[in-house]
């Protein structure tokens, strides 16, 4: 008896042990894509890249079992001052149109952001009349484009406005916070920012994206997360909503030993901050490449990666 039992408990062991990993097949796969972007008719000869709607990317989710994505508008990107473009404003209100009436015809599963260049005078008016339209939830800021820098007073109370815009409508705000061709950031500016500019939106969420660089691919030398880690480290009250997204940061070129550092910074920050993200141009090729990617190359635990995966914000809720 003994002998026909024991092999059947560990039989039901094994079992119970292959049910909890297997679920991770699915549970594995993000429940959102924090950080797309669609390329309209208008982006697509500036980005030199095909268009893609709403519809497009749905497919790619399919493809990657992934229910819902984050649409990131770029009419920030048409008021780039080195692009020089006649009526960059205007061009920034009809991609938020745009955007709008893509997601919005999406059944629920992309959520609108909105986004303008923050330093035109037009920025905040159009944020608050962009926030109106169909489909668009939050706000997308993307400081390396618009030669944002908090170290500038002007541009920090610049930044403040917009948040305190968020703050006002209850609306998450998602930040790319590396500087125009990263020179003069670093850890200061993560400091800054928990200072100076969450403290401006206290009630929302935010989402600090690409880890806090711009991908592809992550420093090895990395202060911004260094300093973001410290201040999770010291239970900084200024982290209670910051999320950061992953998007590009890992790529089929990122070594073991940058895969690693990538991996503490998660723990330092703590795994049910970080969101998982494409972006437009993923590692491998495709939505499901990018995962997989960073799923096999980062070296956490399977419970540590299926939090990332499960990750809802509110907003995405
Ligand atoms: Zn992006």
């Amino acid at each position: 008896m003994p002998i026909r039992l024991i092999p059947c408990s560990v039989l039901l062991l094994s079992a119970c042990v292959a049910g909890r990993t297997a679920t991770p097949a699915t549970a594995t796969t993000p429940r959102v894509d924090y950080h797309q972007h669609l390329v309209s008719p208008a982006f697509a000869p500036i980005a030199k890249l095909p268009a893609r709607d709403g519809r497009a990317l749905l497919a790619e989710l399919d493809a990657a079992g992934i229910e819902k994505a984050v649409v990131l508008s770029v009419g920030y990107s048409f008021a780039d001052e080195r692009k020089n473009l006649p009526d960059p404003d205007r061009l920034t209100r009809e991609e938020n149109d745009w955007t709008s009436a893509q997601v919005s015809a999406a059944g629920g599963r992309l959520i609108g952001f909105c986004s303008a260049n923050p330093m035109r005078a037009a920025a905040l008016a159009e944020l608050e009349r962009c926030l109106g339209l169909p489909g668009m939830r939050g706000i997308k800021l993307h400081f390396g484009n618009g030669g944002v820098t908090l170290r500038d007073t002007s541009h920090l109370r610049r930044i403040q406005e917009v948040f305190g815009l968020a703050e006002r409508l209850r609306r998450p705000v998602l930040v790319h916070m590396r500087a125009r061709g990263g020179a003069n950031y670093g850890g200061e500016d993560a400091r800054l920012f928990l200072s100076r500019v969450v403290t401006a939106a206290p009630d929302v969420e935010i989402v600090v994206a690409h880890f806090g660089y711009s991908g592809p691919g992550y420093p090895d030398a990395d202060s911004v997360m260094a300093a973001f880690g410290e201040a999770a480290d010291r239970h900084d009250p200024h982290m209670r909503n910051l999320y950061f997204d992953v998007a590009t940061i890992v790529t089929a070129e990122t070594s073991p030993a940058n895969a690693a550092l990538v991996a503490r910074r998660i723990r330092q920050v703590g795994p049910q901050r970080v969101l998982y993200g494409s972006d437009l141009s993923p590692p491998g090729g495709s939505v499901r490449s990018g995962w997989e990617i960073f799923r096999d190359k980062v070296p956490l635990t399977a419970e540590e990666m299926r939090t990332i995966a499960g990750n809802v914000t509110r907003f995405a809720r």
